[in-house]
């Protein structure tokens, strides 16, 4: 039996661990959070670059992260102040031009885009529809999981609109490849964001860095509420002889009634080899795959600005494109001449150096908007772990443990139901930590009855 008050360790201060701490010094429970970097955020976070700010990959964010939005409300960033909001669209460069009707209540709205899609012939649109109906009817539930690419087969849709449509968003959603894609975690996402309020499938473009939007207000809430952030605070050994014991790179040992583990789900294993029971986790983990996701900053003269924030580009019709979204850091992030060419999973752009790459984007980029002059510079973000691949049956670890008062919080842990399996998203992340948070709570609150 514990001799200490309730007090929690939280390693690891991506999305999740600081969701997780910051839910519990909501609730004036004592907590500290040791994050290994010197910076916050973790797979979100703001990156310093000649005299800019720049992200370690363009972010989107969806009016469906219902817990990300609560959070951002809490530690005081206002979603209004800090974010672009635009209705569901989808403008692939010179192909498909698909705006949601804003004045419908979903799922119409969509319907309606899909409707007067401009790109896709009437047969097109119609076989969509039909496909986004049969799973409004299903509950958006699968008998069995199969991958995105068997079930756009089954269900007829023809292979411009998966190109055009179910693809970039499949990439976008799930920066898991159609072909390999679980096709329930897309069903997931869809119901989220198209079947429930229309303002849901809004797209939230970030007006500032990701560590500004996320990781530093919601850190200076944590010690505003007495909690402690502990930075370049690296935790090289866990384990229980009776409380968790939780000792960091420097030497220094510490006590805790509690753990959430809230590091990315490949830097596991070292932290749970005192725990036997917890092997199965470990071996599950083990077997993940991951994509990558590269992010090409290129930066024009400052006059440089594009029609819209946001534009995507489809592979295939003409040529293969390593490009597939462009984001106009200027509309966003008052960074005028900024663009942000983002290429999500695996391919043929990481057999390239990051010059080649630069060079080969900004080709592309030129062919597609022929007035822009060359650019000044360019930046390769390469995150070669950016997100597990989102595979059909995966296993995934929940975020309750064997070990009593551990719990697992990261974009990849589970609450074990199959309808709230979620891709590597901030959502996915925060709703883990506040769930871990929520069973401390609970186990606090029982052990003080
Ligand atoms: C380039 C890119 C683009 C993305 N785009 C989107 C998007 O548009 N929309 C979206 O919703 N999601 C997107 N994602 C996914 C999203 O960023 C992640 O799902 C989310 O940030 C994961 O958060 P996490 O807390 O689970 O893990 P992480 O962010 O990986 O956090 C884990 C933290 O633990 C720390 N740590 C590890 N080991 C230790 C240790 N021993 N001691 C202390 N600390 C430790 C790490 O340093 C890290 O800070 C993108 C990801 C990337 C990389």
């Amino acid at each position: 039996m514990s001799s200490l008050q309730p007090n929690v360790a939280v390693i690891g201060a991506g999305c999740a661990g600081l969701a997780a701490a910051a839910r519990l010094a909501e609730h004036a429970v004592p907590v500290t959070l040791f994050e290994a970097s010197p910076h916050l955020g973790g797979r979100a976070r703001g990156v310093s670059w000649k005299t800019l700010s720049l992200d370690n990959g363009q972010h989107i964010l969806l009016g469906a992260y219902s817990e990300t939005l609560r959070l951002l409300e809490l530690v005081g960033n206002k979603p209004e102040d800090v974010f672009l909001r635009m209705p569901l669209q989808l403008h692939m460069h010179r192909e498909l031009k698909l705006n949601a009707c804003p004045i419908l209540p979903a799922p119409l709205h969509i319907l309606a885009g899909l409707l007067l899609a401009q790109g896709l012939p009437f047969s097109e649109r119609f076989v969509a529809i039909r496909f986004m109906a049969w799973m409004k009817l299903k509950g958006f539930r699968l008998e069995e999981d199969e991958t995105l690419g068997a079930l756009l087969q089954r269900k007829h849709q023809p292979a411009r609109l998966t190109r055009l449509l179910w693809e970039p968003l499949c990439l976008a959603a799930l920066n898991t490849p159609v072909a390999q894609a679980s096709a329930q975690v897309f069903l997931n996402v869809l119901r989220d964001s198209f079947a429930g309020n229309r303002a849901d499938s809004d797209m939230l473009l970030p007006r500032c860095d990701l560590s500004s939007l996320l990781a530093d207000p919601m850190a200076m809430y944590i010690e505003r509420k007495g909690g402690r952030v502990l930075r370049s605070a690296s935790v090289v050994t866990l384990n229980k002889p009776d409380n968790f014991l939780v000792e960091t790179e420097d030497g220094a040992r510490e006590s805790f009634t509690h753990v959430v583990l809230a590091t990315s789900p490949f830097r596991l294993q070292p932290l749970l080899q005192h725990f036997p029971s917890m092997a199965e986790c470990v071996r599950t983990v083990s077997q993940f795959e991951y994509q990558p996701i590269y992010t090409v900053y290129l930066q024009y003269p400052q006059s440089v600005r594009l029609d819209s924030a946001m534009m995507g580009f489809a592979s295939g019709k003409d040529q293969d494109l390593h490009s597939q979204w462009v984001f106009d850091r200027g509309w966003l992030c008052n960074q005028p001449g900024l663009l942000a060419v983002v290429i999500s999973a695996e391919g043929h752009h990481q057999e390239l150096t990051q010059q080649a790459l630069a060079e080969s984007v900004a080709s592309e980029i030129s062919s597609a908007f022929p007035h822009l002059p060359p650019p000044l510079w360019h930046k390769v973000i390469a995150e070669k772990r950016a997100t597990f691949a989102c595979r059909p049956e995966m296993a995934r670890p929940s975020q309750k443990t064997s070990v009593p008062g551990l719990s697992l919080a990261g974009d990849y842990s589970t609450d074990g139901l199959t309808a709230n399996l979620y891709p590597a998203t901030i959502e996915g992340a925060v709703r883990s930590g506040v769930q871990c948070a929520e069973h401390i709570l609970s186990d606090i609150g029982r052990k003080q009855q």
